[in-house]
């Protein structure tokens, strides 16, 4: 809400006694402003949808949050070890992943977030769009700043793959599963998408931006979309609440993450197989500038898939569009 990324203090306290009435006098002794500083601030947060009981000489009271992803109310579902370090919310936006990377310029730490309730220019990869309707979904990017190879950046999109296949399957109880390179998909439909970018030299990197571009609430799709898209209201049945997806997925990622600096990519990568779609599959790749078929074996420590061709070779692809053949 500050556009600084850090909290709005009012509003994280009002969180902390929800349904609890805290009298005029003791928050304006508590911030340090006047009383009517504190009401005015309290108007604010009504503007945004926060419903706050007011009853004189008694206080004000937190009934209801609105649904939106707000940093303090992530931060109220907390701890986070160093994702909510900072926390841009914005209401509408181009792209987070923009964004976020020129944050990540200005020097923005390791794991902030951007989160946007909107994205007028949602992107895929090579510059396709994804559809970011407003308060339907959670798009949002993760600044990190890891201590990986350039050529391994890759891991940190099967990460976040995992991570948020784990917090669906955990949040909703269904079957999401990981389409190589950067899908999630429910019933064969794409409920989520992620696109990992990166400033590096040949062998640092500087900072990775990743963003999830994750369809929850949505309950149609443009027509160009509609037969190969879901949500997870569309595939539960249930309206889902964002912020508990959202809250349930920064927790796994900073798990998972943990494990990918402390060398244990072994451990992700085995998840990663677990839930992965493709592996054993017959599969046909269209790259840049090659097609290929044949059955996916693995995928290494690169992100590069490995395909057994009907010659017998093992090709290692290590971008492309997949379709499943079988
Ligand atoms: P892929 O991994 O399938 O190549 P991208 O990462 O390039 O996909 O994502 C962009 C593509 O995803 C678009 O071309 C469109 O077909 C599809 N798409 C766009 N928005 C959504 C959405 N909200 N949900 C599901 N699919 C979408």
């Amino acid at each position: 809400m500050a556009k600084d990324g850090s909290v709005n203090e009012l509003l994280l306290f009002l969180l902390s006694k929800k349904g609890i009435y805290v009298s005029g006098e003791e928050l304006s002794e508590k911030f340090g402003v006047s009383r009517t500083a504190i009401w005015k601030q309290i108007n604010r947060l009504r503007e945004l949808g926060y419903e706050i009981d007011s009853v004189p000489r008694v206080g004000y009271c937190l009934k209801k949050s609105p649904d939106l992803l707000l940093p303090e109310e992530i931060v109220q579902n907390g701890p986070f070890e160093f994702l909510a370090s900072k926390i841009y919310h914005y209401t509408s936006i181009g792209s987070t992943n923009d964004e976020a990377k020129k944050l990540a310029q200005m020097g923005a730490p390791h794991g902030t977030l951007v989160i946007a309730e909107e994205q007028t220019g949602g992107r895929g990869r090579l510059g396709r769009k994804w559809v970011s309707p407003p308060g339907q979904g959670i798009w949002l990017s993760i600044i990190l700043r890891p201590s990986l190879e350039p050529s391994e950046a890759p891991r940190i999109t099967m990460a976040c793959a995992v991570a948020a296949a784990k917090a669906i399957r955990q949040e909703v109880g269904v079957n999401c599963l990981i389409k190589w390179p950067n899908d999630l998909l429910i019933d064969g439909k794409k409920v989520a998408g992620i696109l990992t970018e990166m400033s590096a030299d040949m062998d640092k990197i500087h900072y990775v931006v990743t963003g999830i571009g994750m369809n929850v609430n949505n309950a149609e799709f443009p027509p160009d979309i509609e037969k190969t898209a879901t949500s997870l209201k569309l595939a539960s049945g249930e309206e889902v609440e964002r912020l508990k997806i959202l809250t349930q997925f920064l927790s796994q990622f900073e798990e998972i993450y943990r494990s990918l600096e402390g060398g244990k990519f072994e451990a992700i990568l085995g998840e990663w197989r677990q839930l992965s779609c493709n592996l054993g599959k017959r599969v046909r790749i269209i790259g840049r500038n090659f097609e290929l078929e044949g059955t996916a074996l693995d995928v290494d420590g690169d992100g590069a898939l490995l395909i057994k061709t009907d010659e017998g070779q093992v090709e290692r692809v290590l971008s492309g569009d997949v379709s499943l053949r079988e």
